[in-house]
């Protein structure tokens, strides 16, 4: 309530460029909307998101939304949406990644959507899983619903990326635990992370789905560094 009180009066910035005025609902500036780098990588078979599972995992596809570049307005996107509580923004970006994602959804017959879990900690600490704030978004528009409590994570990994592929491949089931087994079996799930980087994590939980009777893993990120 006083938020939007106080929007009457001050008008939102952009979350882009922090300098255009935006109204409440809009978030970005057309200059920003229209300068948003995507990728493309939902039309592009073997594209550099799938590519880095390669030989890791098998995939059903794989796609990242948009670019992230070091001080460009995705970078800067992801950061509200991660430290600032910005969740609104967050619900925001998977709506655009549901527009991009709803034809190869149907195409591959996606049952639901994981956001990549968080280590409870971080997450009772944050508040919120930013990648639940996507799933939303892409339940919106794709009318694909999302499940948080499938799988969980249940140790903090920050060294993970440091541990050699054989080291994380035994590490996965004490990475993340299973709590819905029958939720699991024979579905075609899309595991929906905000940046993939490494992809490590993202493997162990798609290993773990599909150790655990996944009919099809896939994932989507809302960014992908390059
Ligand atoms: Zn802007």
């Amino acid at each position: 309530m006083l938020g939007s009180l106080l929007n009457l009066f001050y008008p939102s910035l952009c979350y882009g460029c922090h300098e255009e005025e935006v109204g409440t609902e809009e978030m970005l500036c057309i200059k920003c909307f229209q300068e948003l780098p995507y990728t493309g990588f939902e039309n592009i078979p073997g594209n550099a998101t799938e590519k880095l599972f390669w030989g890791r995992m098998n995939l059903q596809f794989g796609a990242s939304i948009f670019y992230f570049v070091p001080g460009n307005a995705i970078q800067e996107i992801i950061h509200q949406i991660k430290y600032k509580e910005e969740k609104n923004l967050g619900i925001f970006m998977g709506r655009l990644m549901g527009q991009k994602l709803s034809k190869i959804m149907t195409q591959q017959q996606i049952d639901y959507c994981i956001p990549m879990p968080l280590h409870p900690k971080k997450e009772y600490k944050r508040g919120y899983n930013q990648a639940s704030l996507l799933c939303i978004g892409i339940q919106d528009v794709c009318a694909v619903e999302y499940h948080e409590k499938v799988i969980v994570r249940t140790e903090n990994t920050n060294s993970q990326t440091k541990k050699s592929r054989i080291e994380r491949w035994n590490n996965v089931e004490t990475i993340f635990s299973i709590n819905e087994k029958e939720k699991i079996i024979g579905k075609n799930i899309l595991l929906v992370d905000d940046v993939i980087t490494t992809g490590a994590s993202t493997e162990s939980c798609g290993q773990m789905l599909l150790n655990n009777g996944a009919n099809s893993v896939s994932i989507a990120g809302l960014a992908f560094t390059i």
